[in-house]
């Protein structure tokens, strides 16, 4: 989401003439995007925009915007805290950033602007530069949050749920593709719980029921030469048998679904306010497992909890085993402002926390080895995202890096790495390692016409 934000208010400055710069010390504008779900995001913002004090000095004329989730929550509290910082920009003013700015250079006051557009939301529309897509392209299709699980921050920092147009959304894949994209990924923090009364209504009364799954048909409808659609975060409770539906006739649909569980325990589920029960979350992964042969799940997990016991943790790996997850991103739990679970004594202390992560992380790294053995010697259709990094981080020569449409790494050796990238490659695989897979090109593709991806993705922190 964050650098999806980032993409935008780069977007926004180009369109009123700014350049990206290549360092700090050519820059007239330094943009700092923020993320406050993890722990410590202020100070780590302060220690590096405290970087930026001797700079500020020499040139007073520099002007430093904090934007993003931080400061939205801190807001002019900011402005008040480090002394050289000029404007603080929550997510929905981006679209103000380049009067903020020009008025900075003209002399006006400090500011903050942090204002939910509630009434009137405003989504800035994607603007790709034909041949510089890049091989994923992220597109929005709401912002805020109405559930009010007890441990986060985000219904605090980004406001209620508001949805976009899909006619907007349907149109920015669009211009995606034409740009160069293969491969689109559908943001939301609650993506399933997408409305809009331009489409056919929900399949049923259930609550649960939303018109997510239209929006998907009308995607793969109306942009046909679009790869794959992937989507982030859906929450448990809108993936309903309608959803599954989808994934069962919409070809273009990935075959992984990255659903958050966040533990196994009931009792701890409740305490989180999550709005499901062990038994309701793997009920819908049955649902989709069913839906979609071979589709696989992947996960987000918080051990350590206010009040988790060794039972409840017990049960959190043994949902790890029941779902089969192939994958999952792990978090010791840490207080955050203004969420409800401040009222909850942070009591599982921070050895346990620690101790639970390493044992979760020991369950899946053994189920996700063994699952990916089970890959050697199938044949994958893989979308090349660019440059090998082999398991040691370094690049590979002529080494390229793709995923499968259930989202497992496969790397290729091939004879001309930038020839593929963008490419849906048909590949064997020949050997599966810790975290990824190895493999060879069944036969090279068919030349498509098209602009060429770009190899790399920018991250317009800087703005000149
Ligand atoms: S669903 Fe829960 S965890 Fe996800 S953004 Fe909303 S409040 Fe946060």
């Amino acid at each position: 989401m964050n650098v999806h934000d980032s993409d935008r208010m780069s977007d926004v400055m180009r369109g009123h003439g700014w350049k990206s710069a290549d360092t700090i010390d050519e820059a007239d504008v330094v943009v700092f995007n923020t993320c406050s779900v993890r722990e410590k995001a202020e100070q780590k913002l302060r220690s590096e925009v405290g970087k930026l004090a001797p700079l500020k000095l020499s040139r007073p004329d520099l002007v430093i915007v904090v934007a993003g989730c931080v400061a939205q929550q801190e807001g002019e509290k900011l402005l008040g805290r480090i002394a050289h910082l000029d404007v603080v920009v929550g997510p929905d003013n981006v679209v103000e950033l380049p009067d903020l700015v020009m008025a900075q250079l003209g002399g006006a006051p400090r500011v903050a602007r942090t204002v939910f557009d509630i009434d009137a939301p405003r989504f800035l529309p994607a603007a790709p530069r034909a041949g510089e897509a890049p091989v994923t392209a992220f597109v929005t299709t709401m912002k805020g949050c109405d559930e009010r699980c007890s441990f986060c921050v985000v219904p605090y920092t980004r406001g209620p749920e508001r949805y976009r147009p899909a006619r907007e959304i349907v149109d920015d894949v669009a211009r995606w593709v034409d740009a160069g994209a293969r491969e689109v990924l559908l943001l939301g923090q609650t993506v399933d719980s997408f409305r809009d009364p331009a489409l056919p209504p929900p399949a049923s009364d259930d609550p649960d029921e939303t018109q997510f799954p239209e929006l998907l048909r009308l995607i793969a409808r109306e942009v046909p030469r679009l790869g794959r659609l992937r989507y982030t975060s859906p929450h448990p409770r809108h993936l309903t048998p309608s959803l599954a539906r989808a994934h069962a006739e919409i070809d273009v649909l990935a075959r992984h679904v990255h659903m958050p569980v966040q533990s196994g325990s009931d009792r701890i589920l409740k305490r989180m306010i999550r709005r499901y029960t062990r038994a309701e979350y793997l009920e819908r992964v049955r649902r989709l497992q069913a839906a979609r042969d071979g589709l696989t799940l992947s996960t987000d997990i918080i051990v350590g909890f206010p009040g988790e016991t060794e039972d409840d943790f017990a049960q959190t790996l043994s949902l790890v085993e029941e779902a089969g997850f192939t994958s999952l991103y792990g978090f010791a739990y840490s207080p955050r402002p203004h969420t409800p679970a401040l009222r909850l004594a942070d009591d599982v202390s921070e050895s346990e926390k620690s101790e639970r992560l390493a044992r979760l992380f020991e369950v899946i790294d053994a189920q996700q080895v063994r699952y990916l053995a089970t890959l050697a010697g199938t044949v994958q259709q893989v979308l090349v995202e660019g440059a090998s990094k082999s398991e040691k981080g370094d690049l590979g020569k002529g080494r390229v890096q793709g995923r499968t449409d259930r989202n497992e790494i496969v790397h290729i050796d091939v004879e001309d790495a930038a020839a593929l990238v963008g490419e849906i490659v048909e590949t064997r695989i020949v050997r599966s390692n810790r975290r990824s897979l190895a493999g060879e090109l069944v036969h090279p593709p068919p030349p498509r016409p098209r602009p060429l991806a770009s190899l790399k993705r920018v991250l317009p922190v800087v703005v000149a």
